[in-house]
């Protein structure tokens, strides 16, 4: 009889720990993310991701991502890939001369393949006003956007002449100035990176059952050299800003031991579908 007790007892203590575990790790909320392909970009001239001559006479394949967050309060969508009518075979070639560009399915098509409606999401935020980023931004209009105020102001602000086209139809807007803490329990934080554009940002999230939490670069950075080397785009809108920006990006993924994600690389691409493929359940 004693030996039954003792034993009930310890099946109740261990029972208890268990309790205990499980309501420590169901007070994290339960964020999950999912890449998305939002285009290939052919580079004919890689040299203008840098200042100098580093890149003459080499290409490079780029993929172009998006991505979709949930959260408990409400799912967000990080960038916009290329716009819908790039959803072709060939590449096109853009005037510029620089990029052959396609997208591979439509945004509607793309989210039913991972059981989401364009109406499912509460907000919607993008690393810049790209092209490459802003693709599908119009479809999006029923969400909050999320801009930095000087982003916001240099596409669509009164008194822009030729506003962005690609955003205009955005009308719930929520502007920001510097990090901002999503659904304000810092699982996903917006983090102000500027220098590739005026209000330019990068995105951190803690998905649940990942080793590490995942830092989304947004154009910080383009290629893994690049990151390697600090290579600024010729075309950036203030190299010294994004400089900056980099070291700040660094340090808080070295901070956060953050699984650093290049969205226009190839290899971040594959690196992140195996991450989260093989989560813990
Ligand atoms: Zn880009």
């Amino acid at each position: 009889m004693k030996k039954i007790l003792f034993l009930l007892i310890a099946v109740s203590i261990v029972g208890c720990k268990k309790l205990e575990k499980k309501a420590d790790t169901v007070s994290k909320p339960i964020v999950q993310l999912h890449q998305l392909v939002g285009g290939a970009i052919f580079v004919k001239k890689l040299e203008v991701f840098s200042q100098d001559t580093t890149y003459t006479g080499q290409t490079k394949q780029f993929t172009d991502t998006y991505y979709v967050i949930s959260h408990p309060k409400g799912n967000l969508m990080w960038d916009a890939g290329l716009p819908e009518q790039l959803v072709m075979e060939t590449a096109f070639d853009e005037p510029s001369g620089v990029y052959a560009i396609k997208r591979p399915d439509s945004l509607g098509n793309q989210l039913k393949s991972i059981g989401y409606k364009i109406e499912d999401f509460k907000y919607f935020a993008m690393s810049h006003s790209h092209f490459d980023h802003t693709g599908h931004a119009n479809l999006m209009k029923h969400a909050t956007w999320i801009v930095q105020e000087n982003e916001y102001n240099a596409n669509v602000g009164d008194s822009v002449k030729i506003k962005n086209a690609a955003v205009t139809a955005l009308k719930k807007v929520q502007k920001i100035t510097g990090d901002y803490d999503v659904f304000g329990d810092g699982t996903v934080v917006i983090k102000y990176t500027p220098g590739h554009t005026i209000g330019h940002q990068s995105l951190y999230v803690e998905v649940a059952g990942l080793e590490k939490p995942v830092l989304l670069t947004g154009d910080l950075y383009h290629f893994e050299e690049n990151r390697a080397n600090k290579g600024v785009p010729s075309f950036n809108y203030d190299a010294e800003e994004t400089l900056k920006s980099m070291e700040k990006f660094e340090a808080f993924a070295k901070e956060k031991n953050a699984e650093v994600i290049i969205q226009h690389s190839p290899i971040a691409f594959k690196k992140l579908e195996e991450l989260l493929k093989n989560k813990r359940k």
